[in-house]
């Protein structure tokens, strides 16, 4: 049996009871990673050593008879937005090339107290702004259903490292879409717990009223696993919530008898996929058969919610961002030619806002400026109130949407993406086609309410079509078990990709 053949529920069972090391599953992990990522990109820094002297660890732990982490053994990849103190963390951008955190972020202190083992960190689109991976500053990632497309965004390492099997579960994180979208687009499952539930402690900020750390794995099961350790109150972040955190993965087996899934027209406009369309209307089939009841639900506010997300997500960017200036935070450029008080037909003030302008226009990509920009010019005094404030205005609206929705039915159903995985460079000349990608993530963040996104069938091409369950805030356990059990009536998330071995 190969440790990429078991579930990281069966994976942490073997190891506990001595049918597998610690070292021989992280290295039969390490192996595929050395094999397969030259092609995928999905890793920007491997810890092969680091990682294997934690499991020889967890080894002779086990073997002396002490007490062994809920996760011990895990092979666990994460995300490059997330702080690691003793390796590199980039969230993919030479603004953070060669920064080494002096902390974990609290999901990481939570994964190694559990002796979870971390074997690396994650390509992702530059500080979490993407749909494709495309705006990595260290290369795109590759689809492993297909190298010529994209995994989707921003969590496309997490969620292409799983598919491929190069890890059993990864970190991503979810600000308006990056856990569900990608794990839809690679055939994996995606959790984006309820706003809170997660410390973004040691998270790199992109939104913070958005941002949510959450699991990838195969399957809702080894979700419920990973988020049972990751989920929790941390006095470092004060958003954090004080919930206590429920045993997931002991609240799977409750049939689905009478539970209300709603559906909502809108997700059917034009634009969605006919063949998404026909995996998502299966997928509500497989629902009734459990014993849900399916209701048509209106939100008739998240038409606007794109509109409403790429003001508030860049403005709230702008902010955060404004720390990488080359003398708190970040790359700085070389003095030199350049810091005499013009360079480039340009005159600056001095040559210290020489040094700021330099340092963020070498560090930051095309789309991370884009997102200052518009942040920038939505808070400034003049449009304030037309575009920041209203925009927030909406963003309250479309959480009473929810509100109500949820007074008649338990979850929302629908399409993660209205397409398949699109083709590498297919949308990057086209910022406003990118922005539309995330048409049906965006609202659940804005919301502040909990997602999950899994397999629900394949386009006869061979792409994974993504099915999205949304919930009230904290309803993770009931997310959890709705798409468990989708997953013990069908084997779409069993599927691996041919092309990798
Ligand atoms: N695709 C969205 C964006 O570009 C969502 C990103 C995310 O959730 N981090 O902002």
């Amino acid at each position: 049996m190969q440790p990429a053949d078991l579930s990281a529920t069966d994976i942490v069972a073997a190891i506990r009871q001595g049918d597998l090391t610690a070292v021989q599953c992280v290295e039969a992990f390490l192996d595929r990673i050395a094999r397969l990522d030259g092609s995928l990109n999905a890793f920007l820094h491997v810890d092969r050593d680091g990682a294997l002297a934690t499991a020889a660890a967890i080894d002779a732990r086990r073997k002396a008879g002490r007490p062994l982490g809920a996760l011990a053994g895990l092979p666990v990849a994460v995300k490059d937005a997330l702080c690691t103190a003793d390796l590199p963390t980039t969230c993919a951008s030479r603004m953070l090339a060669g920064f080494r955190p002096p902390y974990d972020a609290d999901t990481v202190v939570r994964l190694r107290a559990a002796d979870a083992v971390i074997v690396g960190k994650t390509n992702m689109d530059e500080f979490a702004m993407g749909g494709s991976n495309e705006n990595s500053a260290f290369g795109p990632v590759r689809n492993p259903w297909d190298p010529a497309r994209a995994p989707g965004g921003s969590s496309g390492g997490s969620a292409a490292c799983v598919a491929a099997d190069m890890a059993p579960v990864a970190i991503g994180s979810d600000t308006g879409g990056s856990i569900r979208q990608p794990a839809g687009l690679c055939g994996i499952t995606g959790l984006k717990p309820t706003y809170g539930r997660v410390s973004r402690r040691g998270l790199v900020a992109f939104a913070s009223s958005l941002d949510q750390i959450g699991p990838m794995a195969r399957s809702a099961a080894d979700c419920a696993l990973v988020l049972e350790t990751i989920a929790g109150h941390d006095p470092g972040d004060s958003t954090s919530l004080a919930d206590v955190v429920p045993r997931y993965t002991e609240l799977l087996e409750q049939p689905l008898t009478g539970l209300r899934i709603g559906r909502v027209r809108d997700h059917y406009a034009d634009g969605l996929d006919p063949e998404v369309r026909r995996g998502v209307d299966e997928a509500f089939a497989v629902f009734e058969a459990a014993g849900a009841t399916v209701h048509d639900v209106e939100l008739p506010h998240a038409k606007y919610g794109v509109a409403t997300y790429y003001l508030i997500a860049p403005c709230e960017a702008s902010s955060n961002l404004a720390r990488y200036d080359g003398a708190h935070y970040g790359h700085r450029a070389k003095p030199g030619e350049g810091h005499r008080a013009e360079s480039g037909g340009r005159r600056f003030e001095s040559p210290l806002v020489e040094m700021y302008c330099r340092s963020r226009g070498e560090g930051f990509g095309p789309e991370v400026k884009r997102r200052i920009m518009l942040g920038t010019y939505a808070l400034s005094a003049g449009y304030y109130d037309a575009y920041y404030a209203k925009a927030l205005k909406v963003r309250r609206l479309i959480r009473q949407d929810y509100l109500d929705a949820f007074q008649k039915v338990d979850l929302i159903g629908g399409p993660v993406s209205a397409t398949p995985a699109f083709r590498l460079g297919e949308k990057t000349g086209d910022p406003l086609a990118m922005y539309l990608v995330d048409l049906y993530t965006v609202a659940t963040n804005l919301a502040g309410v909990g997602g999950i996104s899994f397999p629900c069938g394949f386009t006869k091409g061979g792409l994974p079509i993504g099915f999205q369950l949304q919930g009230p805030a904290l309803a993770e356990p009931l997310l959890l078990r709705a798409a468990d059990r989708f997953q013990r009536l069908t084997e779409w998330h069993v599927r691996r990709p041919e092309r990798i071995a």
